[in-house]
């Protein structure tokens, strides 16, 4: 459910017109609605109600805009964060330092002592090297260092290969057989409070079935590890549950999955912790965009859009879809492809779509694009980087500016050896 409606034949987020804000802030833009998030984060935590006290750490990689995490901090979230910069946005958004979560394959030595300082709430260690490290930091500074140790426990997830994390040749977590051994050398450490383990098996999950088995080895893995005289306190069971992309798609719901949870997890006696991210984001936003040109084609029209690769990386990566419908829809219909203005034959949306039949100038949106959308977005083809605005009831505001293409150009040098401003001969 998301609170992008039609109303009087325009559509609206919330009780504003798209419409409005392609007028006042341009295209493309993403527009964000509170309620979605907030519903999103209540119904996210009401589906885990049977779990008893969980942490909910949003995986703020999904959409890290700084207003965003305020919404989500003040709907009680903490943060699953994975560099140095998504620390200090979880920060700057207020959330307590206790509540986050530093997850990452590649936290440098720097971001640990950074984490250490700021008090984050627990490191998710990656290999054992990892733990040793923080260890050492941790007990140069005179502390202990909390952390679970990330396992991969072999499952495929059956998603998209490059949103996949839990099987062995990922680069994600320890395999789960070194697991114990590993804990027997870490936990030891002065440095380091090593209280239980942590998996994360890929994203967009559509099969609950994939999720309960790697759930059911982690379970078997903390009770050996008990058995080795371990005291396990906390299980991170990550992230990854889809979202509907296209309308009709069927989804377990976080009800589902939180039943699944609790029948799995069942006397595990730990502090369970959750870092979901496209659930809480996914459905909260769309791309706004306006029709450059319909361009005749060989079996379809090109419908040429002003949003691009750049802005909306995912079908691009993932050959990922996104429902795309008229602002404005004039009750007729088209068979198009829809494309971006990048100069790559991969920044385009849709092939031979039946869609809302559309004409230059007109606007229309891409759904389903509040996760991994803006988050990605880069300046390919020096073009301007997307604005995001967030509305909440009939008011809006810009959360991220338009970065312009000057602005980017200004960022550059021409170092002094070569003569500014003139061509080569
Ligand atoms: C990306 C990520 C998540 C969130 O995944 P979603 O599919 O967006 O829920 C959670 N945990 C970790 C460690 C991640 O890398």
């Amino acid at each position: 459910m998301n609170h992008f409606d039609y109303r009087d034949g325009i559509l609206h987020c919330e009780d504003v017109p798209l419409t409005r804000i392609a007028d006042e802030v341009g295209t493309p833009v993403y527009v964000y609605s509170t309620a979605t998030f907030r519903r999103h984060a209540q119904v996210f935590r009401d589906g885990l109600k049977d779990l008893g006290r969980v942490h909910l750490a949003y995986a703020i990689k999904a959409n890290p805009n700084v207003a965003v995490l305020r919404v989500l901090a003040e709907e009680g979230y903490g943060a699953d964060v994975v560099s140095g910069g998504e620390m200090a946005r979880a920060l700057a958004a207020g959330i307590p330092a206790a509540d986050i979560v530093f997850s990452g394959v590649g936290k440098t030595r720097a971001e640990l002592s950074r984490g250490l300082d700021e008090g984050i709430g627990q490191f998710n260690l990656e290999l054992e090297e990892e733990g040793a490290v923080l260890a050492q930091i941790a007990h140069a500074k005179g502390r202990r260092a909390p952390a679970v140790l990330r396992v991969n426990p072999d499952v495929d997830a059956g998603t998209h290969a490059k949103i996949s994390t839990g099987r062995a040749e990922n680069k994600f977590g320890v395999p789960i057989d070194q697991a114990p051994a590993m804990f027997d050398r870490l936990a030891p450490l002065d440095g380091l409070d090593l209280r239980g383990v942590a998996c994360h098996i890929g994203s967009q999950l559509a099969d609950l079935s994939r999720l309960e088995e790697a759930y059911r080895r982690i379970g078997q893995l903390v009770a050996d590890l008990r058995a080795a005289g371990h005291t396990i306190t906390r299980v991170d069971l990550g992230g990854g549950l889809g979202v509907p992309y296209k309308a009709g798609d069927v989804l377990p719901s976080p009800a589902d999955y939180g039943a699944m949870v609790a029948r799995v997890t069942e006397g595990w006696d730990v502090e369970l912790m959750f870092e979901p991210g496209r659930v809480i984001a996914g459905n909260a936003g769309v791309l706004l965009t306006e029709v450059i040109w319909v361009k005749p084609g060989v079996t379809n029209p090109y419908v040429i859009v002003d949003a691009a690769m750049n802005d909306l990386a995912r079908p691009a990566l993932y050959d990922a879809w996104h429902d795309f419908d008229a602002v404005a829809p004039s009750g007729e219909r088209m068979t198009a492809n829809i494309a971006g203005p990048v100069c790559e034959s991969g920044d385009t949306f849709a092939m031979g779509r039946d869609i809302d039949a559309v004409k230059s100038g007109d606007l229309a949106v891409f759904r389903t694009a509040g996760a991994y959308g803006a988050t990605m977005a880069s300046t390919y083809n020096s073009r301007a980087l997307v604005p995001e605005v967030l509305v909440d009831g009939d008011r809006f505001a810009v959360v991220a500016d338009r970065i312009a293409a000057e602005t980017i150009l200004a960022a550059e040098r021409v170092p002094e050896w070569l003569t500014p401003g003139r061509a080569a001969r």
